[in-house]
């Protein structure tokens, strides 16, 4: 029987991950196949029965984004220590009728990152303070970044830079510091938004490199900032190919293939 596998969040009708994941099982000849699975948290038992009913449903495991990343952890058997250490699931694996959470949004980040620079030692601003903002500072400390967080709410930017011994920063500070890497890991800029940006291009140093989660659109206005300052750009997709990589391995135990993959994402942006 065709095993099933999807994207829980909300809303999600418009992810590219089933375009990027059936593209994969079809390149590896694997019965499978992705789904859309919109859970309203206007219903708030919905996820809880979603993961109670996987093995009911043929469900091999499943991709979580928004809002649910950090929800999702009540209801695994057990955690992968990464998805522990940063707090929150972006991928569950049915292993046996037992729900693994895991987390590949960390290695998803780095590995985009360093298709563009070595991160030991490089002093990188981190905007945001939520999961992924946790899962990528976790992993740049990890190769030995400097890392600093500005976060609008102060106390968020404390709670992460104390678990993870990082710096907080003011905003006012940051066009003084000569940051080498800064990632926005908040939502600013995204459709409909897109003319807004938490930096202008009088705040980025030359040489600088700047990515941007967002993937809607995928040239943010940040980005569009970034190269008039004459820095580097990476733009949200990367990451999201990455830590798609990451759970297709996860789920089937092989390297994920990643030019199948890769095709697919840029054909459906
Ligand atoms: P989250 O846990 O909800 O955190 C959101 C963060 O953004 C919080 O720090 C929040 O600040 C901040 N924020 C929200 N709206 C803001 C605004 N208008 N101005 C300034 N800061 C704002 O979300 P998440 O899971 O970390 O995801 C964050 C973004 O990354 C989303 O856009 C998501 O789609 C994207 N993402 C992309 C990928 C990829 O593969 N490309 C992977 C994961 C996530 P407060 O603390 O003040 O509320």
């Amino acid at each position: 029987m065709t095993k099933i596998y999807g994207i829980v969040g909300h809303p999600v009708i418009h992810s590219l991950s089933p375009a990027i994941h059936n593209a994969a099982f079809k390149a590896e000849g694997i019965d499978a196949e992705y789904r859309v699975f919109d859970i309203d948290p206007s219903n708030p038992d919905d996820l809880a029965n979603f993961c109670f009913e996987t093995d009911l449903n043929n469900i091999g495991g499943f991709s979580v984004t928004m809002p649910y990343k950090q929800e999702i952890m009540q209801y695994m058997d057990y955690y992968d220590p990464l998805a522990k250490i940063i707090g929150s699931a972006n991928t569950v694996s049915n292993e046996d009728s037992q729900l693994v959470g895991y987390n590949t949004d960390s290695t998803g980040a780095i590995q985009a990152l360093q298709e563009k620079a070595d991160l030991a030692g490089k002093k990188v601003l981190i905007m945001g303070a939520g999961g992924a903002a946790r899962a990528i500072a976790y992993g740049l400390k990890e190769f030995g970044g400097d890392v600093y967080i500005f976060n609008r709410t102060l106390e968020k930017a404390k709670k992460l830079a104390q678990d993870f011994n990082l710096d907080v920063i003011d905003y006012l500070d940051i066009a003084k510091e000569n940051f080498q890497i800064i990632i926005n890991t908040t939502p600013t800029g995204s459709s409909p938004n897109s003319e807004e940006s938490l930096l202008s291009a009088s705040q980025i140093p030359k040489g600088c490199i700047v990515m941007d989660l967002v993937t809607n659109p995928i040239k943010t206005k940040l980005l569009k900032e970034a190269e008039e300052a004459g820095a580097e750009i990476i733009s949200g997709e990367r990451m999201l190919l990455f830590q798609a990589a990451g759970q297709f391995e996860i789920w089937f135990g092989k390297t994920a293939p990643v030019e199948a993959m890769e095709k697919a994402l840029y054909e459906n942006l």
